[in-house]
C-alpha cells in the first residue's frame, strides 16, 4: 500500500487552488504533487489536474504538438540486462537474436530517406559485449573495439545518408558519449525510475545492473556536462509507487535545472507482455496515464517538451491531448516499434486529424527541438547543426512542402 492511500480527500476548490498556483509559478512542488496524486482515484481531481496541465502547455507551447518521422534501427537486440518486462532483448542463441550489419544500416537509411524520415533512432541493448562471448568474437572479427565503436560507424552512415541520428544505447560512459556526439543530433536514456527498490529480488530490475538509478542519473549529468540535447523519461507501472514517480520527475527537473540539456521527457506506460515475468501485471488505465502526463507537465513546467507515445494509448489520444503533452514522439512509416511490437504506429495523417480535431496543430520536428537548434550552437558539432538547420524551417521545426498538409516532409 502506498502512503497516498491513507491521505484525506481533496476538495475540488483546494485542488483548483493548488493547480492554479502551480501553473502561475511554472512548476509544481513535491508536497503538492503528492497531495494531488494521492487523489487520482477521484475523477474530479484528475480533471482539475488535466485542465491545469493543458493551460500550462498552452502558455509554453501554444497550440503546437510535434512529431518526429523516424526510422527505428535496433542495432542489436542483445543486452546484458534482463528487465522483467522486456521482450526486446534476446539471448545470442535465440532465432530472433539480431545484430545489424553496416550494410543493413545503409539499406534502412536508403529506404527511409525517400519516405521523409528525419531521424534515425538507434536504440539497442546495453553492453552485450560484457555478457556474451559470441558477440565479443563478432566485434573482434569486424575489427570493432566495442558496441560504441560500432555505433559511431552506424551513426556516421545514417548522418552521411541524410538522416539525423538519435542514439539511445543504454548506459554509456562519458568517453563513449563524447565519441558519439559528433554524429548525433541528440541522445537519450530514460531515467525510468529513481526507485532503488525496483532492483530488489522479484522486482522489475533485479537482473538489470544498468537500471541502477544512481548510474542513470550520473549518465544524465555527464550528458549535461558534454552539452548533448538529451531525452529522458519515466516508465509507469513497473512496480513503483506514486511517491517514487514524483521523485523521478523531480530528479529530471533537477538535472535540467543544473545543465539545461533535457530536451524532452517521455511519459511511457509499461505494457505487460506474454512470456515475461511481468506478464500478469496490470495495464495502466488510460485515465491514469493521462493524469501522470499532466502531473509531469505541472512539475516540469510550460517550457519542457512532454511526450506520450500514441501507439501505447491509441483509443485515448483525445484524452492525452487534454493532458498537457506537446509531442507524440517518433512515428515511423517504415519500421515497427521494436520495444512494443504489438502496438502499431498510427498513420501520420490520422494523428494530424485527431490532433486538429482537439484544436491543436501537428508539426513535424527533427530529433532535436528548436530552442537548442536555433539558440544553442554549443550543443552541437558544427556539421551536425549545419545539417539539422538545412532540414529546418525558420522556427526550427522540420521544413515542410509548400503545398503539404503541415506534416509532409520536404
Ligand atoms: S535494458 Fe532495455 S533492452 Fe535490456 S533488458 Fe532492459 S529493457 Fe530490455
Amino acid at each position: 500500500m502506498s502512503r497516498f492511500d491513507t491521505q484525506a480527500s481533496l476538495p475540488r476548490a483546494e485542488a483548483e487552488q493548488i493547480v492554479a498556483r502551480s501553473v502561475d509559478a511554472g512548476q509544481l512542488e513535491r508536497r503538492l504533487a503528492e497531495r494531488l496524486a494521492a487523489q487520482f482515484c477521484d475523477p474530479i481531481v484528475r480533471e482539475v489536474v488535466l485542465e491545469g496541465a493543458a493551460e500550462s502547455k498552452r502558455r509554453g507551447k501554444g497550440d503546437i504538438v510535434s512529431v518526429s518521422r523516424n526510422v527505428f534501427i535496433p542495432l542489436t537486440n542483445l543486452c546484458r540486462n534482463r528487465c522483467a518486462y522486456c521482450t526486446f532483448a534476446k539471448l545470442p542463441d535465440s532465432p530472433e537474436a539480431k545484430t545489424y550489419t553496416l550494410r543493413e544500416v545503409e539499406e534502412a537509411v536508403r529506404v527511409a530517406v525517400p519516405m521523409g524520415c528525419r531521424e534515425a533512432l538507434l536504440c539497442l541493448g546495453d553492453k552485450p559485449e560484457i555478457a556474451y562471448h559470441s558477440y565479443r568474437e563478432w566485434l573482434a572479427h569486424n575489427e570493432l573495439r566495442d558496441t560504441t565503436d560500432y555505433l559511431v560507424r552506424a551513426c556516421r552512415i545514417a548522418f552521411e545518408g541524410g538522416i539525423l541520428p538519435h542514439t539511445n544505447a543504454g548506459i554509456l560512459s562519458e568517453r563513449e558519449m563524447a565519441e558519439l556526439r559528433p554524429w548525433n543530433a541528440s541522445m537519450g536514456l530514460m531515467l525510468e525510475s529513481t526507485s532503488a527498490r525496483l532492483r530488489g529480488k522479484n522486482m522489475a530490475h533485479y537482473y538489470s545492473p544498468d537500471k541502477d538509478p544512481d548510474l542513470r542519473i550520473r549518465m544524465h549529468e555527464q550528458a549535461g556536462q558534454l552539452r548533448i540535447p538529451f531525452t529522458s523519461g519515466i516508465l509507469l507501472g513497473i512496480g513503483e509507487s506514486a511517491v517514487e514517480r514524483i521523485d523521478t520527475l523531480l530528479a529530471i527537473r533537477d538535472l535540467d535545472d543544473r545543465y539545461g540539456h533535457i530536451q524532452e521527457v517521455i511519459v511511457q506506460p509499461f505494457h505487460p507482455k506474454a512470456d515475461t515475468p511481468m506478464a500478469a501485471s496490470d495495464l495502466l488505465a488510460d485515465e491514469e496515464v493521462a493524469a501522470w502526463v499532466a502531473i509531469a507537465r505541472l512539475i516540469l513546467g510550460p517550457e519542457m517538451n512532454v511526450q506520450a507515445p500514441p501507439n501505447l494509448a491509441p483509443s485515448a489520444l483525445e484524452l492525452l491531448l487534454r493532458s498537457g503533452l506537446n509531442d507524440w514522439g517518433g512515428i515511423s512509416p517504415v519500421t515497427v516499434d521494436f520495444i512494443n511490437p504489438e502496438a502499431p504506429w498510427p498513420e501520420l495523417e490520422t494523428l494530424r486529424k485527431r490532433t486538429e480535431a482537439a484544436g491543436q496543430r501537428l508539426v513535424e520536428r527533427l530529433p532535436v527541438y528548436p530552442p537548442y537548434l536555433l539558440d544553442r550552437p554549443d550543443f552541437f558539432e558544427p556539421r551536425v547543426r549545419e545539417a539539422a538547420l538545412a532540414q529546418a524551417d525558420p522556427s526550427g521545426f522540420a521544413r515542410t512542402r509548400a503545398t503539404g498538409t503541415g506534416v509532409e516532409a520536404a
